[in-house]
């Protein structure tokens, strides 16, 4: 499959992993919006946040278990946000569900 965070939890194309279990892969993002900019994404290939079903939800309660994890590892103790960007509207450029952590700054209040 033609897609780039597959490639890059396959090792194919370079990251710099901050976690990984069974299900979940972590990487940071290569153009940081914040001090900490962690892509959090499940190993298994689902499209985006609209393609979340009963079939593949325990790898998305996977990546939320491993969200306060990551979170601790880099220092977030003040706080953070998650953020999902999902389709044309939601400007999700990369089609494989991926979770923005940002963090280590307090962060802009508007988000839309
Ligand atoms: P989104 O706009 O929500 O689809 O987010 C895609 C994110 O992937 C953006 O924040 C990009 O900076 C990030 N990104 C794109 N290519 C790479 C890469 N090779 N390694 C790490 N992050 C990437
Ligand atoms: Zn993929």
């Amino acid at each position: 499959m033609d897609c780039l965070f597959c490639k890059i939890i396959a090792g194919e194309i370079p990251s710099t992993k901050v976690y990984e279990d069974e299900r979940v892969f972590a990487f940071r993002d290569i153009n940081p919006q914040a001090p900490v900019h962690v892509l959090i994404v499940p190993r298994r290939h689902i499209a985006s946040a609209d393609a979340i079903d009963a079939g593949n939800s325990a790898d998305v309660a996977a990546v939320f278990e491993a969200v306060p994890k990551i979170a601790k590892q880099e220092g977030l103790a003040n706080g953070y946000r998650v953020i999902n960007n999902c389709g044309e509207d939601g400007c999700q450029t990369v089609k494989h569900l991926h979770f923005h952590l940002l963090g280590g700054r307090k962060l802009p209040e508007q988000m839309g």
